[in-house]
């Protein structure tokens, strides 16, 4: 069976990264594609465990190969998501979550209207700016590049098909769960399982006599 896509998106600061770094915790049996960008480094960050940190040429080169599923300029860098590390996941049986940006989650939906779509929707822009400033992550002008993005990427709510809003963490990441889990119930999701045991029912039919 194939495992499932799952776009979780959310203005910068929204909290995305918590919530899916609790969700994986919790051993939901997800993986999660990670992306390419050329930002710089973070000092707590690792190499092909947050990012494959590459420089602008060589993201380019992965560009015009066409080896992303989907890439954007995100507040003046660029970001990508590997369409093989996704398409091997996928095909593994394994749910894929990316986190990306609203822009490039819309792209992907576009792409692949089967994915599973989430907006993580911060409860107040107070509260965003907040985050965005105690994680001491970005420079004075980074911040006020991804504050003032922020209007235009929670207008765009509405492109996604679950809307979690981020006012607990905890509350929060089991609500991520239970659409992660209700979304592998579907019927359509599981053909291959449901025939396999109506046939056996049918193969089972002359045991009563
Ligand atoms: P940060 O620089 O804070 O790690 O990420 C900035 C924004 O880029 C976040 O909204 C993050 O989700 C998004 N992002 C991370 N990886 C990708 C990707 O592969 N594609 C796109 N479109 N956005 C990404």
């Amino acid at each position: 069976m194939k495992g499932n896509l799952i776009i979780i998106t959310s203005p910068s600061g929204g909290g995305k990264g918590t919530l899916i770094a609790e969700l994986m915790k919790r051993g939901v049996g997800i993986g999660y594609s990670v992306s390419y960008t050329t930002r710089p480094m973070r000092p707590n960050e690792i190499e092909g465990k947050d990012y494959s940190f590459i420089g602008v040429e060589e993201f380019e080169r992965r560009m015009a190969n066409d080896e992303f599923l989907e890439f954007a300029t995100v507040h003046g860098n660029y970001y990508g998501t590997s369409r093989v590390r996704v398409e091997s996941l996928i095909a593994e049986g394994v749910d894929v979550i990316l986190e990306i940006d609203v822009q490039g989650a819309a792209d992907v939906l576009k792409k692949l209207p089967d994915a599973v779509s989430i907006f993580i929707l911060p409860p107040s822009f107070q509260e965003l700016e907040q985050r965005l400033r105690s994680r001491k992550t970005e420079d004075p002008e980074q911040l006020a590049i991804r504050l003032r993005n922020s209007f235009e990427e929670v207008r765009r709510y509405d492109e996604f098909e679950f809307v979690v809003i981020n006012d607990n963490i905890a509350d929060a990441v089991r609500r991520l769960e239970s659409i992660i889990l209700g979304e592998r119930q579907r019927r359509t999701r599981q053909l291959v399982q449901i025939r396999d045991i109506l046939s056996n029912f049918e193969a089972s039919k002359n045991i009563l006599s």
